[in-house]
């Protein structure tokens, strides 16, 4: 067995390092922040097994302008970061033609189909199975041009095994009369479910892991020593240096930045959003529910409201712009009438996006003892337990049952 050192605590980390652990490794976390307060808690909170078709789509091109010039709209690009966004955007739009979509959504099917399952296994380990609500997620549309923008999208994940039922929007106010009853359309998810709050589940993942023995050494990981393809220390901020037998880079969209140390160019962008907790909202919703034309969804945590979404494309040092989460927060009175907004709490995350929406997991072939868990854009939560399994079994030496070279470090 090995000695692993799992950078980076975020949902993604914590769950290498809980299955690593599980599996005989003596594991150490190193993490600078509060657990869960990188783009885990953020999260709209949902296990989203149809979230396969990527974010570059066909006309995204044409789209730029728009995102540069409206600040509010659901999609958006700081102009300031404009420039140093340019390489990264010509590989996303690179990626944005009919044939990329179809092999990145067969590739992310992959994953995701297994998400459930892993998930479901991961909070029965830790004692914790009602943390997972597995009802449909619903989607809301104002019109029929409204619910046009989704269809190729819909019809996509359906083609890859997908179930999503179109209802009438007084159906989805029935199944939940938290909903405003005039939308004319929704779509029911019905293999997404959700957890209560992410926050809550990185912590309790991470509680387990310190109960179970694991470390955590609370600062950054800042460098490497290496000896030709191997690493043999990480140091950290307070000059700590740490040895181990392996290394996982799981911080999130600071991979970037340490897989820079380690000469590996991961392409990588932190795509902001939003998430605002409600308390005392006044509503007792059921769903998960998204308002794609808003930009947002809403979800019931168990002590809150969560109105959570917006992608807006600035470069990793941006600083937030709080102005967008309360946009969201006004545009959830359409969805939810009646709702109190008075009591809050704000909460920005980055998505770690790769310009073709594929995570990245696996080892570089120039690095005999690092795995990559990075890059998950908008599907962290959703893989987080997954990516725990290939990365084991990668360190173990077994052949991963999904085939993962498509997510390989090297792809860049
Ligand atoms: C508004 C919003 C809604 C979302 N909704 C969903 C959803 O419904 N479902 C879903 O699956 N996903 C969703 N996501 C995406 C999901 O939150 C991310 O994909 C996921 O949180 C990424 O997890 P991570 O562990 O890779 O990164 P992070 O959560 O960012 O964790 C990375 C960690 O690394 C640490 N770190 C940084 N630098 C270093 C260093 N040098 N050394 C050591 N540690 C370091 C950070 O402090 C951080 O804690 C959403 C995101 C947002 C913003």
């Amino acid at each position: 067995m090995s000695r692993v050192v799992v950078i980076g605590g975020g949902v993604v980390g914590i769950s290498c390092a809980l299955t690593l652990q599980s599996q005989g490794h003596s594991v150490t976390v190193v993490e600078p922040g509060p657990v869960g307060e990188g783009a885990s808690w953020a999260s709209c909170g949902c296990i989203a097994v149809g979230e396969i078709v990527p974010l570059s789509q066909p006309g995204m091109l044409m789209k730029v302008p728009g995102w540069l010039l409206d600040s509010e709209a659901p999609l958006s690009l700081r102009p300031a970061s404009a420039l140093k966004l340019i390489p990264w955007f010509a590989r996303f739009t690179a990626n944005a033609r009919r044939s990329k979509m179809r092999a990145i959504t067969a590739d992310l099917a992959q994953l995701t189909f297994a998400a459930t399952d892993d998930f479901k296994a991961q909070l029965a380990d830790v004692g914790h199975p009602e943390l997972l609500v597995e009802r449909p997620v619903i989607k809301l549309f104002d019109d029929d041009n409204d619910l046009a923008t989704m269809r190729a999208a819909f019809d996509l994940a359906r083609e890859f095994g997908c179930t999503i039922d179109q209802v009438s929007g007084h159906e989805a106010h029935e199944m939940d009369p938290a909903i405003a009853p005039d939308f004319k359309y929704a779509a029911l998810l019905r293999d997404w479910s959700f957890v209560t709050d992410p926050k809550l589940l990185v912590e309790i993942l991470m509680q387990s892991f310190t109960q179970r023995g694991g470390e955590i050494v609370s600062n950054a990981a800042v460098d490497f020593t290496r000896d030709g393809q191997h690493i043999q220390n990480v140091h950290t901020g307070d000059g700590r240096t740490l040895s181990a037998d392996e290394f996982v880079v799981a911080a999130g969209t600071h991979s970037r930045v340490l897989a820079k140390k380690l000469n590996i160019p991961l392409r990588m962008e932190g795509v902001i959003g939003y998430s605002t907790a409600l308390h005392d909202s006044g509503i007792d919703l059921r769903h998960t529910v998204f308002y794609a034309k808003g930009g947002f969804g809403i979800t019931p945590y168990e002590d809150a409201l969560a109105v959570a979404g917006t992608a807006e494309f600035a470069d990793l040092n941006a600083q937030p712009d709080w102005n967008r989460a309360d946009v969201l927060v006004k545009r959830a009175h359409r969805v939810l009438p009646g709702l109190r907004t008075e009591k809050f709490e704000r909460r920005m995350g980055r998505r770690p996006f790769t310009p073709d929406t594929r995570p990245i997991i696996g080892r570089s072939r120039r690095l005999t003892n690092v795995t990559f868990a990075t890059g998950h854009g908008q599907l962290g939560l959703t893989l987080g337990a997954t990516t725990a399994r290939l990365v084991a079994d990668v360190i173990a030496g077994r052949v991963p049952s999904i085939d993962i070279q498509a997510f390989s470090p090297d792809r860049f």
